[in-house]
């Protein structure tokens, strides 16, 4: 073992549950769109850990925030009220556009917080017989990993050798809006439709223009809740402060010309900018209160930490214009991409929307050539993952600038080269 980065990983693999697959490269230091190495090597990053560090790594206002708040008070629980939390609670609401809001940690609690509100509005005010309640999902989906929401995953190995897996969940294609209308006419008992506006993990797979809105509008005539997965999505990555906004990149939240309103939107990642865990559910006061007290909740959501870094987070979202930014430099690398499919048959297809982006490379889904090329990347200085096989997600933080999505591409184009 000559490079500290092997011995680190040699610890890891010795040590650690083998339930990823890492790229080997070993980081210890992150500023903006840069990550280093412990051996002193610098990347871009263009993964932003799943989207998570949408505002660059380590941003001086967010980490200050976070230190200011830890040296005061870290955690109360909620069986006390803290300083922090109504502050941010107000902050959030009035972002998005909601009543209410219900403060959790990862993205797969919030998404299993949302499940259990829409059962319970299912129960408490549609009406619908205990127990009864469904839930359509999507194909392709992912919500994160528990044992409720991988009974409803089309992954195998996320799912697989883990049941008895819970019940009430019916699948349909991802944007087929005819396969959404006949099971919701088919059914009294539907109680909401969970669905990723862009499916993610699967891909990066944009719907078709209007999807969502039609989806909506059935929801709306069903009486049925329209639950957005904004984890991903969310927080200024698409171009829009949320997937589910229309035609405007402004930051000011969904009120401003919003394409569609879900009834409950679930947050995570990057409201806290990737330095915290920090996950959100919002929903107007006809749903969210039905929720009452011990009825659902952490130890540490809605922490004081959690809060701060939160405010602080969503703040450079605006101050920074990065709804803005992502649309323009998505337009930029897709352009630029689509160049490079050009000259090089490697690159299948280019697809997304602002800076949440994949190429799908010209293999099966079985081959590993997409990893062989995230290593080549990984050489020559850019950090990428392959999803589901063939597909190399780029999503850069979004404070990246025209000029290094420049230099992105011509290392995106080399290491290509190199495989033809
Ligand atoms: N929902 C979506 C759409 C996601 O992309 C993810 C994470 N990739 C999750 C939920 C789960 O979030 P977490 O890993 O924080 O539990």
């Amino acid at each position: 073992l000559s490079t500290k980065s092997e011995v680190l990983i040699e610890k890891e693999n010795r040590y650690g549950a083998h339930n990823y697959h890492p790229l080997p490269v070993v980081l210890e230091k992150g500023e903006g769109v840069f990550v280093w190495d412990v051996d002193g090597k610098k990347y871009y990053d263009f993964l932003s850990s799943y989207s998570a560090v949408n505002q660059g790594h380590c941003h001086p206002k967010i980490i200050g925030a976070m230190i200011h708040q830890a040296q005061k008070l870290t955690l109360t629980s909620r069986a006390f009220y803290n300083d922090q939390l109504g502050v941010f609670e107000e902050y959030v609401t009035k972002y998005f556009g909601f009543d209410k809001v219900l403060p959790m940690n990862t993205g797969a609690e919030a998404v299993e917080t949302a499940l259990k509100l829409c059962r319970k509005w299912a129960y408490e005010v549609k009406g619908i017989a205990e127990n009864q309640a469904q839930i359509i999902v999507c194909e392709n989906n992912f919500h994160g990993r528990t044992t409720t929401i991988i009974s409803f995953s089309n992954d195998e190995g996320a799912r697989k050798s883990f049941g008895p897996y819970t019940e009430g969940f019916i699948k349909i294609p991802y944007d087929n809006i005819d396969a959404l209308e006949n099971v919701l006419k088919a059914s009294k008992n539907i109680a909401g439709f969970l669905v990723e506006p862009i499916q993610g993990e699967a891909g990066v797979y944009v719907p078709t223009e209007g999807y969502l809105a039609k989806a909506k509008a059935l929801c709306e005539a069903h009486n049925v809740l329209f639950i957005a997965d904004e984890v991903q999505t969310g927080i200024a990555r698409t171009g829009r402060l949320l997937a589910t906004c229309g035609n405007c990149s402004c930051e000011k939240g969904c009120e401003n010309k919003p394409e569609v309103k879900p009834d409950i939107l679930i947050l995570g990642k990057a409201i806290s900018g990737g330095v915290y865990p920090v996950s959100a559910v919002l929903a107007n006061d006809a749903i969210m209160n039905v929720i009452k007290p011990g009825q659902h909740g952490s130890t540490f959501g809605g922490n004081p930490v959690a809060a701060a870094v939160a405010i602080a987070a969503l703040e450079v979202i605006q101050d920074e214009k990065l709804a803005e930014n992502a649309e323009r430099l998505g337009i930029i690398l897709r352009k630029g991409l689509n160049e490079i499919a050009q000259r090089n048959p490697l690159i299948e297809l280019v697809r997304g929307k602002g800076l949440l982006n994949a190429i799908v490379i010209n293999c099966g889904e079985e081959s590993d050539l997409a990893w062989e090329i995230c290593l080549r990347f990984r050489d020559y200085g850019l950090l990428a993952k392959p999803t589901h096989g063939n597909k190399i997600r780029f999503a850069p933080p979004l404070v990246i600038t025209e000029e290094q999505i420049k230099d992105c591409l011509t290392i995106i184009e080399r290491a290509l080269n190199d495989f033809i």
